[in-house]
């Protein structure tokens, strides 16, 4: 596994575990899936170090760019990433017939449900029938975006790997959540 370092906390991590960040025209972009091209710099998934990559000049250094970078809005830019990837992978698990939607699906597959989600917005009532249920930032439009269908209150993930990987990018989020004004900070 290779190494990199946290611009922000300074330590050595697998490069899988942080997230990279290439400069393009004057501006530091998140490169989520770690597939663009050029100098990269990395940095935790962690609040503090990226309020601490963005202290002056110190991505400009790590990307070796010439010119000032412009990353002001760093957090904000990451927190979306890691959205537009739980929304890829809900979709992802949706086509291979291993997520069920709506509240009898998901009733329906108890005992083979290795995460359920649970909207922003959802009723009352459904808070309390799916009381184990994650609750998620992500309201029902964007629930049943993500998987091709109406607004959705509830999902229920029937696969434990892509239950993992969804699991492990919504711990991401809340630990670079920008609605933290300590971050911005
Ligand atoms: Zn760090």
């Amino acid at each position: 596994m290779p190494i990199r370092t946290c611009v922000g906390c300074r330590a050595e991590r697998e490069k899988a575990e942080l997230i990279r960040l290439v400069h393009y025209e004057g501006q530091v972009v998140v490169d989520y899936q770690a597939k663009l091209p050029g100098r990269a710099a990395y940095v935790c998934p962690r609040r503090a170090c990226i309020k601490e990559a963005m202290k002056r000049g110190r991505l400009a250094r790590a990307l070796k760019s010439e010119q000032p970078l412009e990353c002001d809005d760093l957090p904000e830019k990451i927190a979306e990433a890691i959205k537009a990837q739980i929304l890829a992978l809900l979709g992802l698990a949706a086509k291979a017939g291993k997520l069920v939607s709506g509240w009898n699906s998901v009733r329906a597959a108890k005992g083979r449900l290795a995460l359920v989600l649970i909207a922003a917005d959802a009723s009352e009532n459904a808070r309390e029938k799916f009381a184990g249920a994650t609750q998620l930032w992500l309201t029902k439009e964007e629930l049943g975006r993500a998987i091709g269908k109406l607004p959705r209150s509830v999902l229920g993930l029937l696969d434990e790997r892509l239950a993992e990987r969804i699991a492990r990018e919504l711990q991401r989020y809340d630990a670079v959540n920008p609605g933290d004004r300590d971050l911005l900070r």
